[in-house]
């Protein structure tokens, strides 16, 4: 019998690149605690090559309904307008409404140095990355101010966060969803809509692809950080029950912690003018001392 108490009965929630690894877990977690999910996948290759497959929706939605939950399938291209579009006017159509989203769909082509990154595989990373999270929410925003209340939950990564060798294209996207999140955040909240983002850890076969980790390593993740312990806490932030927006949460292995963007006090010119040169030169380990780091809310707040 699960402890979990969490629920999110009749809420209808529409979860991107749900038809495998992560977004698979979230979909059969969220209904599990009682959720309509609109499960989307359009069954592509890691890379996002290859033709369209239904087979990876169709099969969490036979999962879920096996399991006595509701869920319908859709092999909408999350990273199009008209495909984001769709996923929100088939979650009104089947369950009269939505009342979250979760822009999960994701590709990944790791192990490129910056130089051999083309044009054509930033586009196709931009889109899905970047334009699908922001075409989803954009298609659902109305719904959500229209009733006064929201949830979004948008993906990042600790290669968006923190930078990781060979994911140029990658980190860049995934750095910009965690301003969108916060700056979403700050403009949902007169309207009742929370806005966070998740930085899983987890096994899935893009973290098989990830090159120059260890076998080993690989096989401990397999063991230790299965995408079902990430699901309760992206559906935490797609309840009510967790009060918080613009959070951007690292998730994985039983653990969850909190990321912050902060900014150090730095240093100033003596006289109140600007900096000289030589200034950074002589006062550099002062610049990087972390110490009194501050964080701010927002972009109104920086020191
Ligand atoms: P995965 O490859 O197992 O699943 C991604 C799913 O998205 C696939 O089923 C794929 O068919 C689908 N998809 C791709 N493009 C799509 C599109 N345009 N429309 C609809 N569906 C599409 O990968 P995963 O590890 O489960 O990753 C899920 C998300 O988590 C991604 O955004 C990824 O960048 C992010 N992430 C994963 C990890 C990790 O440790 N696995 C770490 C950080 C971030």
């Amino acid at each position: 019998m699960t402890r979990d108490t969490l629920r999110l009965d009749g809420r209808s929630v529409v979860v991107t690149g749900a038809g495998r690894g992560l977004g698979r877990a979230y979909a059969l977690d969220l209904a599990g605690r009682g959720a309509r999910v609109v499960v989307n996948d359009l069954g592509t290759a890691t890379d996002g090559s290859g033709s369209r497959d239904s087979g990876p929706a169709a099969r969490v939605v036979e999962e879920i309904r096996a399991g006595g939950g509701t869920a319908v399938a859709s092999t909408a291209d999350a990273s199009s307008a008209e495909g984001t579009r769709s996923l929100i006017d088939l979650a009104c159509a089947e369950f009269g409404s939505v009342d979250g989203v979760a822009a999960n769909a994701g590709i990944y082509r790791p192990g490129l140095a910056f130089p051999e990154i083309d044009e054509g595989l930033l586009e196709r990373m931009t889109a899905v990355h970047a334009f699908g999270a922001w075409r989803l929410v954009h298609a659902a925003w109305p719904r959500f101010t229209e009733r006064g209340r929201g949830r979004v939950v948008l993906v990042t990564s600790a290669a968006g966060l923190y930078g990781m060798a060979g994911n140029a294209a990658y980190s860049l996207l995934k750095a910009g969803i965690v301003g969108l999140t916060r700056t979403l955040a700050a403009e949902g909240a007169a309207h009742g809509i929370r806005v966070n983002a998740v930085a899983p850890v987890a096994w899935s076969r893009m973290s098989a692809a990830t090159e120059g980790v260890e076998p080993e390593v690989l096989e401990r993740m397999r063991e230790e950080a299965p995408p079902e312990a990430v699901a309760p806490v992206v559906a935490a932030l797609l309840a009510d029950d967790v009060p918080v927006t613009g959070e951007v949460l690292s998730v994985g292995r039983g653990r969850v912690g909190r990321v912050l963007t902060g900014e150090t006090p730095g240093i100033r010119s003596a006289d109140g003018g600007p900096l000289l040169g030589q200034d950074l030169t002589e006062r550099i380990t002062e610049l990087l001392s972390v110490e009194g780091m501050v964080y701010p809310a927002s972009a109104h707040e920086t020191p």
